[in-house]
């Protein structure tokens, strides 16, 4: 089987081989074992690494064994990934978010292009949390969460700028404050961050590096993509911390991996 891929994780197996977490374009997650990957140099040598765009050619029997990696060419390792903290940091929440989200056997090539677009835009050294919010608004979409950024979830009427509202994860709604008098349900979202929710999840992909955001509004749709996104994956968001970590320190973290490479 020959497919683009993108390496999501490694972990090593043995003393020679290497087990690989792939994103494939053809067939979604793929798990696969390098042979001698950490041995035989020239065959896989810098190329199994976290983040990288291959062509792939695989065996699998079934989705139930692992799959034998065979070849893997690389068609870009986005450099400034692993030159600059501030991105590598960024493209690992990404990481964290499609190992989460991306199933065996279940081919999304749209989330395969807008995962492509974000490790292009960061290596371009844009904005990365910028990168991050938009790839995460059209993400959760892609995977059937597409929260209605036009009107309150109660009452249906459409946003008005009179009005303020909140956004309740748990629903995946948004609440005009007449519905929700007492303030109890969810977070206050601001007019500008419903406006850009609403236009980045309508944004074809060409056509998405033209968005902007910044700001107060950047904070508060990262506060609530990281709200939302805990709540659909029931869990923690582990890499999440390195958005705080990178506004205080320049220091190497622990989570760079073999920085030299
Ligand atoms: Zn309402």
């Amino acid at each position: 089987m020959e497919s683009g891929a993108i390496v999501l994780d490694t972990t090593d197996h043995g003393e020679s081989d290497l087990i690989v977490t792939l994103f494939c374009q053809e067939s979604g997650r793929v798990t696969a074992i390098a042979k001698g990957a950490k041995r035989s140099k020239k065959r896989f040598v810098n190329k199994l690494e976290f983040f990288t765009y291959l062509q792939v050619n695989y065996q699998q029997k079934n989705e139930q064994v692992l799959a034998f990696l065979s070849e893997a060419e690389i068609y870009t390792c986005f450099p400034s990934l692993r030159q600059n903290l501030n991105l590598y940091g960024i493209a690992t929440i990404i990481r964290e978010f499609l190992l989460l989200g991306v199933k065996d056997g279940e081919p999304d090539n749209n989330i395969f292009r807008l995962t492509l677009w974000a490790f292009h835009r960061l290596d371009n050294k844009e904005e990365p949390r910028q990168v991050l919010a938009l790839f995460l608004i059209q993400f959760f979409g892609y995977l059937g969460y597409r929260p209605d950024f036009h009107s309150c979830g109660n009452c249906n009427q459409t946003v008005q700028t009179t009005k303020s509202y909140r956004f309740n994860s748990s629903s995946g709604q948004l609440i005009c404050s007449s519905c929700n008098q007492n303030n109890r349900c969810g977070r206050p979202l601001s007019q500008g961050t419903i406006k850009i929710v609403q236009t980045a999840q309508d944004q074809p992909l060409d056509r998405l590096h033209r968005l902007k955001i910044s700001g107060s509004i950047l904070k508060e749709s990262l506060q609530l993509l990281h709200n939302f996104g805990r709540h659909i994956f029931q869990r923690e968001i582990t890499s999440w911390h390195v958005l705080a970590e990178n506004k205080k320190t320049s220091s190497e973290p622990s989570y760079l991996k073999n920085p030299e490479q």
